[in-house]
């Protein structure tokens, strides 16, 4: 390479910026500081620079003290401010609500039955009609007993051969205590006396017995209940056992049904024989039912009635 090509080499290079490849030592350089003398020292360059020059010029830096990278700020973990609660008044705790309660049914209690005496043997040896009345004593044996004034047990002959048999006591016999004193009574005293003087019977009704099937008026008048009649019916039938009659007359239906146990009805029962034990039973109207009926056939019925029993009972003793 000419000295010229050298020289553009240099400046090529000079120009990139490779300032080294002109430096000299520093005693080199002062040796000789013309600047005539670098051609010469260029000149005992080799042809391409190597890169070895390049790496003893490098002058080592000193590592950069070691900077600790910024610490993060500790996480502080973000919370969401508590709110703010509203003191209300507390109120007491409601109680809950409570299910509707049936309406209370009222339930009617059993109509209390009175306390039950033991009853006497239906038909003592010695039996009277004292010692029946005293047996019924105060009685409450059955309910027909609340609502009695007095207790009606019979009124007229004892020793006569005719009983008349009713089906219970009415408002002025529940009074007074004794049998048929009311309109009833009247008639019934009508029907006897008039039908025997007509008949040439010589009777009134003093004569006569006279009682019920039960000795307690049935509140308003009601027909007596099966089980009453039963139990006073006892009494009844020790009177009849006592007395003895020659005949009985039943006046109504219901005396008909506690005596004979009869199933027909009246209309049809009226009239005719039947037997208590070994006593004849006539069976006629009762004289309620005649005053509430005034049918001259049902009169005339009851009388054709009267008179058989008036004929059966007095004709052979007269
Ligand atoms: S109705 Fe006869 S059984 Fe009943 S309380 Fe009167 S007396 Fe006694």
């Amino acid at each position: 390479m000419t000295p010229e090509e050298k020289r553009r080499q240099l400046e090529f290079y000079q120009d990139l910026g490779f300032t080294f490849l002109f430096r000299r030592p520093a005693a080199e350089a002062s040796a000789e500081p013309t600047e005539a003398a670098a051609p010469t020292a260029l000149a005992a360059e080799p042809d391409v620079p190597s890169a070895a020059p390049v790496a003893q010029a490098t002058v080592p830096r000193p590592a950069p003290p070691a900077v600790e990278p910024p610490t993060a700020p500790p996480f502080v973990e973000a919370r969401m401010p508590e709110p703010v609660r509203e003191e209300r008044p507390v109120s007491p705790p409601v109680p809950p609500p409570v299910a509707p309660q049936p309406e209370p049914v009222l339930v009617r209690p059993p109509e209390p039955m009175p306390e039950l005496y033991t009853l006497p043997p239906l038909e003592p040896a010695d039996d009277s009609m004292l010692k029946i009345r005293e047996d019924i004593g105060d009685c409450r044996r059955c309910r027909l007993c609340e609502g009695r004034t007095k207790i009606v047990f019979g009124s007229g002959n004892e020793q006569s051969p005719l009983v008349f048999v009713g089906e219970g006591p009415g408002a002025d016999e529940d009074q007074q205590g004794l049998p048929f004193v009311g309109r009833a009574g009247q008639l019934l005293t009508q029907m006897i006396e008039n039908t025997a003087s007509k008949e040439g019977i010589a009777i009134t009704r003093p004569d006569v017995y006279i009682c019920n099937v039960v000795k307690c008026r049935p509140p308003e008048n009601r027909t007596p209940q099966p089980d009453e009649m039963e139990m006073c019916g006892q009494f009844l039938s020790r009177q009849l056992t006592v007395m003895k009659p020659r005949a009985i007359c039943c006046l109504g239906g219901t005396a008909a049904k506690a005596l004979l146990n009869l199933k027909e009805g009246i209309t049809k029962a009226r009239g005719q024989w039947y037997k208590w034990r070994d006593v004849p039973v006539m069976v006629t109207y009762h004289p309620s039912y005649l005053l509430r009926n005034q049918s001259k056939e049902l009169r005339r019925e009851a009388w054709e009635d009267l008179k058989k029993v008036l004929h059966f009972v007095y004709d052979e003793a007269q």
